[in-house]
């Protein structure tokens, strides 16, 4: 497989970066998980905008347009003839010796790996995923912003470690005030009364890209589309709730903390949204 690295497609065995890449030292950079369905980049402008503001909250310069990295991904896709794929693309601070400076830093280094993706199980799309919260709470908006994607996961891997303690793959976090935030990879939502509810930008999330067109398919649906605090309780007895995120897409739940949601099935929207989501992405709906 091909790796784009800093305006060349290199063997993967020869894409290296330097251990004194500030990507890798502190955690000084940013990414974006991007797929490609049938040869066309799913939501590509939304991602390559949220890379470039993520870049831009940490004042760090992509050496490159918006328009040349949508190029440089559909390069790399092209040059491993990848017709379907997960697409990361990181941008770190680059090299630079010891030291938390930013400055010492004169050029980011920017790659693009393109893989094949493995998704949940596919049993959890027609049944719905069992899922816990974790006691780790999401990072605090003042702190470090969750909508930064930030090469500093370690906070959604706390939460990742708990949720596979408990014998699940995915849990949810709080905020810092107690309401629901998001997954450890994914947004959130939960169906109450026929309407489709999920957490608010302000309540400390990463603005997902799935998220945003779920509920553009939501709305197209003519289903009410809420943007407010859910709090666990309201998790608990919600009707229906599931998960999006560029690799989940849309994943049904069917348990939090071992309580169920509604009969423990992915419920109606539940299920016309994945069909809405199928249909966009050019798949055959599944059966669920
Ligand atoms: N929240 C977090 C913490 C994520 O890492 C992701 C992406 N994996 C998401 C939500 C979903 O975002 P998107 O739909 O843009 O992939």
């Amino acid at each position: 497989m091909k790796v784009w690295l800093n305006g060349k497609l290199v063997e993967e065995e020869n894409a290296t970066v330097s251990v004194y890449d500030h990507g890798l030292l502190y955690g000084d950079g940013v990414f974006e998980g991007i797929r490609a369905y049938n040869g066309k980049v799913f939501l590509v402008r939304e991602h390559v905008r949220r890379l470039f503001e993520s870049a831009h909250a940490i004042r760090m310069k992509v050496p490159y347009t918006q328009a040349q990295v949508a190029e440089y991904i559909a390069d790399t896709l092209r040059a491993n003839k990848l017709k379907d794929a997960y697409i990361r693309v990181v941008c770190t601070r680059g090299y630079g010796f010891m030291g938390l400076d930013p400055d010492r830093c004169t050029h980011p280094t920017f790659f693009i790996i393109t893989t094949s993706i493995t998704l949940y199980p596919d049993e959890w799309y027609d049944h719905g995923m069992p899922i816990v919260t974790a006691s780790t709470i999401r990072n605090h908006p003042d702190a470090m912003s969750p909508r930064i994607k930030s090469l500093n996961y370690l906070n959604n891997i706390l939460a990742k470690i708990e949720a596979k303690d408990a014998g699940v793959i995915e849990a949810v976090m709080l905020n810092h005030v107690g309401n629901v935030a998001e997954c450890t990879g994914d947004n959130i939502f939960i169906v109450a009364g026929g309407e489709l509810i999920t957490p608010p930008i302000a309540s400390g999330i990463l603005v997902g890209c799935t998220r945003n067109f779920v509920m553009g398919l939501a709305r197209k649906a003519r289903i009410p589309v809420r943007e407010i605090d859910i709090t666990r309780h309201d998790l608990y007895t919600a009707d229906e709730c599931f998960l999006t995120g560029t690799a989940a897409e849309v994943i049904p739940v069917c348990s939090v903390d071992k309580r169920l949601i509604g009969d423990g099935k992915p419920g109606p929207i539940t299920k016309k949204l994945m069909a809405g989501f199928a249909r966009a992405i050019g798949r055959s709906v599944r059966k669920a």
